[in-house]
């Protein structure tokens, strides 16, 4: 027989309790963080989609693992695993390993950037762009036009434009640092990039002459989107599709947080003996000698465990179809969404959910919260809280779009707990009508997002 029901791969072997409360405890609680997600305390949270980063759960090898984990200084056994591992996938010689991404992407985007230099990418990550402009460098966005529209369906809304990448080659010749294929699109929705695309902006960098690195966090589930959509890959391996689009970048970055299946950690790859050394320069200095990075030898033993199991057939299966199944089930309700759903997220467009609440009374901060007031649900605001800034006049320039993230944890929730959100949106779309905006009372200069108050109006 087959089953209609997919089932979590998995089966619990240790827990971990929620605090369950009423809505009159998660007003209180509301009011005391400000109206702020950032500023609540996890302990209050019942379903936390604040992130897929580092918060997933480990398995029961990768803990046995944990144990094992060989903490010598130099040529620790985990690094030689976990060396091995990276080699094997990427096809990289070279591996650094470093605490989280965004330390690999300073060694790298640090040693490439620099005033006058530019990076094109799908979509640069924020920790990306920040890394970036931080040398003094500019970050180009060049995502495809059907990857801005939320509600158009296309099946690799992640990819780059490739005619605007060669224009921009030509006309940034000599000063271009590097392309950067983010896969999933993170901040384009999570969106998957086709191999087809990989193939087109490979050759186009060769051609010109300039590195092109993948960020590659999500590249498995971006393997399955490859698998199940692209013509002619139904019958690759995700492995082995990982593998053809690692081999046509010169080095990757990643961030093991995600696909790494891991709390904490990350690495940068490369091909060039060159590129690496000068970069291993920069590792010793700030991120630790060259067979730990910033990691215990257990994270590296958790890591090399972590990059197999996330190729396993029936957990890619599960994890986006449960992602996909959050999606399905609000599209159902009628809340307007991010469509077609991408593999770690679900996206919902608070701007249409609510069109009485205009931009500057933000209308993403309107559903986190009223997520957190009816479900205890913790959500992030996309939007003008997030990227908003002020014209002179003092007036709120709004964000293109007003967003609200619901990222799953990897192997953490159940099916119940996704039901238990979605009976949530039901009572948001009821109530939609009544729902008000929110103002700043208080914000700091910068990443505002993270600390800012707010008040009802
Ligand atoms: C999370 C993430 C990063 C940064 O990684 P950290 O581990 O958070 O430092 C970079 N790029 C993408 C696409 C990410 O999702």
């Amino acid at each position: 027989m087959k089953h209609r029901t997919i089932i979590e791969p998995f089966r619990i072997k240790s827990v971990e309790p929620i605090g369950l409360s009423t809505e009159a405890e998660r007003i209180g609680q509301l009011k005391e963080a400000h109206y702020n997600p950032f500023l609540l305390q996890s302990k209050d949270v019942i379903i936390d989609l604040m992130t897929d980063s580092g918060t997933g759960a480990m398995s029961a090898h990768q803990w046995a693992g944990i144990m094992e984990g060989d903490e010598a200084y130099a040529g620790s056994r985990s690094w030689i695993r976990m060396e091995q591992a990276v080699q094997d996938l990427t096809g990289m010689q070279h591996v650094l390993p470093t605490h989280q991404g965004r330390a690999a992407e300073r060694i790298i985007y640090g040693h490439l950037g620099g005033p006058g230099k530019v990076f094109i990418s799908n979509t640069h990550f924020d920790t990306t762009r920040a890394n970036i402009e931080f040398t003094g460098a500019t970050a180009i966005d060049i995502p495809i036009a059907e990857g801005q529209d939320p509600a158009l369906q296309h099946p690799f809304k992640g990819n780059m434009d490739v005619g605007v990448l060669d224009q921009l080659l030509k006309q940034h010749k000599g000063h271009v640092g590097a392309v950067i294929l983010t896969v999933t699109n993170n901040s384009g929705g999570g969106q998957p990039v086709s191999l087809a695309n990989a193939e087109g902006v490979s050759s186009i960098c060769r051609r010109h002459g300039v590195p092109f690195m993948l960020d590659c966090c999500r590249i498995a589930e971006n393997s399955w989107f490859v698998q199940h959509r692209e013509a002619g890959m139904e019958h690759t391996a995700y492995r082995e599709i990982a593998r053809r689009m690692f081999a046509l970048a010169d080095g990757a970055v990643m961030s093991a947080k995600k696909d790494g299946m891991v709390n904490m950690g990350g690495f940068l790859a490369l091909r060039d003996q060159a590129l690496a050394e000068a970069c291993t320069n920069l590792l010793i200095i700030t991120e630790g000698f060259t067979t730990y990075g910033g990691l215990s030898g257990r994270d590296m033993e958790a890591i090399a465990t972590g990059l197999e199991e996330v190729f396993d057939p029936h957990y890619l299966e599960y994890r986006i179809r449960s992602t996909t199944f959050l999606g399905e089930k609000l599209h159902e309700l009628g809340v307007p969404l991010m469509r077609p759903i991408g593999g770690h997220a679900v996206y919902i467009d608070a701007k249409a959910l609510y069109p009485h609440i205009p931009p500057h009374e933000y209308p993403g901060q309107a559903l986190v919260c009223e997520l957190y007031r009816l479900g205890g649900i913790r959500s992030v605001e996309i939007g003008s809280v997030m990227f908003g800034t002020y014209a002179e006049d003092g007036s709120l320039r709004p964000a293109r779009m007003e967003l609200v993230r619901l990222a799953i944890p990897r192997r953490v929730y159940t099916q119940s707990h996704i039901e238990y959100v979605a009976e949530t949106f039901e009572e948001v779309m009821r109530t939609r009508q009544e729902v008000r905006g929110f103002r700043i009372v208080k914000e700091p200069r910068f990443l505002r997002h993270f600390t800012a108050h707010f008040e009802g109006l």
